[in-house]
């Protein structure tokens, strides 16, 4: 657990506290969870068995049928696995805004003490600057979101170059299996009245239930839950590892993990994704080394990104190159000129570009290498840079599965210079990458694209769909 847990008040242990509350914000699994496994070891410690509380709640920005389709799916199978270990569990999904907001606070009143995720974004990064001072008894955070914790960097790394030496030299010690322990003592009860049992018959209804935004329908693509990310996983190494240094970028060999969606919500652990490739890699002679790049350096770059700065969607953080070539070139004519809701509703005159949109529409998520595409012709077709970035972000708060992540505001913000270097000055895009549909069409199977999603627009079904 080293470097892994942060106590964020000065409240102290309630000795006379009925449970160990795990408050499962953003690591949404049982299995291979340091927060989960320290509420354990505190629990031990006192003698009492650990209750985990999961909410989900209608007030989010964006909430939608997707997103909530998606944590839903989860929950039976958390439920079946915590019950399996003798932890308790209580889920709240808050339907409307009329509903107590408060059950955290409930539920920590007989705590001996609570437990979360630490997490740079999103709500969990607000709750825990919030809740901590509002709680009589002891409150820490633990990062099973990095396989190398967040505090070992211990300062903003600039590129990716800077924090490979680090994490590469720290692997060794933090690339091994999470504990694995069941809590001594088991939850005999109760659970709250509110407690909500979900199924997989009950969660259309539920979510039809809620007061959120009912337009945006669930992904015709990913099904969320652990059961789902262990297959994600295993279809990946043995049919698609051996591909994927030579065919990643190639949207339509399909040779990417698909596991961001899973990542975000916690469903698997960036440590179990990597121990599995790494050790199907070695006993099949394979090379594993561009996917852990990708799922360790890159992810844990944007990690520490999102820990260290204040504002992680702002351009507080972009190199000064970047901040003064964007200032030289904002006046640049933009043409064409799209309104948000022209690019939201993809009607550009790119047909590329529409497609790389309704894939975002449709699944949720847009292969990685067209994402880039994707950034950066929002940006080119923009009033200004800060328009083209609010709308990257919105466009991945409301309909990304894997959006609100470390990784969407650090990309998003890699179309504008983080993390990257100056290249050839050109309008609009100053010294800032450039990426053309010329070069796409080059480089990658457009046609083949356009087609498959043609194909899912016009059905409203994936044949890649993992069932
Ligand atoms: C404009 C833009 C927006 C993006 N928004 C998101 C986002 O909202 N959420 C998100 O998870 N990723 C985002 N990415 C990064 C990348 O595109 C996705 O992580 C990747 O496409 C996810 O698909 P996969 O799981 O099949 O990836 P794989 O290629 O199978 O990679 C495995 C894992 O490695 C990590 N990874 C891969 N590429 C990157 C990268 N460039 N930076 C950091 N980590 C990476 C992810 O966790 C990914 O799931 C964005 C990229 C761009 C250019």
């Amino acid at each position: 657990m080293e470097g892994r847990v942060r106590i964020l008040n000065d409240q102290p242990i309630r000795q006379d506290g009925r449970y160990v509350l795990y408050w499962m914000q953003m690591n949404r699994r049982v299995d291979a969870n340091h927060a989960l496994q320290h509420a354990i070891e505190v629990a031990d410690e006192l003698g009492v068995p650990v209750l985990c509380y999961e909410g989900l709640t209608c007030t989010y920005e964006y909430a939608n049928d997707r997103i909530h389709t998606f944590m839903l799916e989860a929950v039976p199978e958390t439920a079946r696995r915590l019950a399996k270990r003798g932890i308790g569990y209580c889920f709240y999904p808050r339907r409307t805004r009329q509903e107590p907001n408060d059950r955290l606070y409930e539920l920590a009143k007989h705590a001996a003490a609570v437990v979360s995720d630490d997490y740079p974004t999103f709500i969990a990064r607000q709750h825990n600057a919030s809740v901590p001072a509002k709680l009589d008894v002891t409150y820490r955070v633990v990062d099973s979101s990095c396989i190398v914790p967040m505090s070992q960097i211990t300062k903003r790394e600039y590129a990716a170059y800077t924090i490979r030496p680090k994490i590469h030299k720290l692997l060794p010690k933090f690339l091994c299996a999470a504990p694995d322990r069941s809590p001594r003592r088991k939850f005999e009860g109760p659970v709250p009245e509110w407690h909500v049992a979900v199924t997989p018959d009950s969660i259309a209804a539920l979510v039809a239930s809620c007061e959120i935004d009912h337009s945006v329908r669930p992904s015709i693509s990913y099904t969320g839950g652990r059961q789902m990310a262990e297959k994600h996983l295993w279809l990946f190494v043995e049919k698609k590892l051996r591909r994927y240094a030579k065919e990643r970028n190639e949207p339509s060999k399909h040779a990417t993990s698909d596991l961001s969606p899973y990542l975000h919500f916690g469903n698997i652990s960036s440590l179990e994704v990597a121990l599995t490739v790494r050790g199907y890699a070695t006993e099949h002679k394979l090379i594993a080394d561009e996917f852990l790049e990708e799922l360790i350096v890159r992810r844990e770059l944007a990690f520490n990104y999102s820990r260290y700065v204040e504002d992680p969607h702002s351009f507080d953080a972009v190199p000064d190159w970047a901040r003064k070539t964007m200032a030289k070139h904002a006046g640049d004519e933009r043409d064409p000129l799209y309104t948000n809701e022209q690019m939201e509703r993809a009607e550009t005159y790119d047909p590329l570009w529409n497609a790389t949109q309704r894939e975002l529409l449709l699944r949720g998520k847009i292969h990685g290498y067209y994402r880039m595409y994707w950034g950066k012709k929002i940006m080119e077709w923009s009033a200004g840079y800060q328009q083209a970035l609010d709308l990257m972000i919105y466009l991945h708060d409301r309909y990304a599965l894997d959006g609100r992540d470390p990784n969407t505001y650090t990309n998003i913000l890699w179309c504008f210079g983080l993390h990257d270097r100056p290249w050839i000055e050109r309008p609009i895009f100053g010294m800032l990458r450039y990426m053309s549909g010329d070069g796409m069409k080059r480089k990658t199977d457009t046609k083949a694209y356009l087609q498959e999603i043609a194909l899912l627009e016009r059905t409203g079904k994936d044949p890649h769909r993992v069932e």
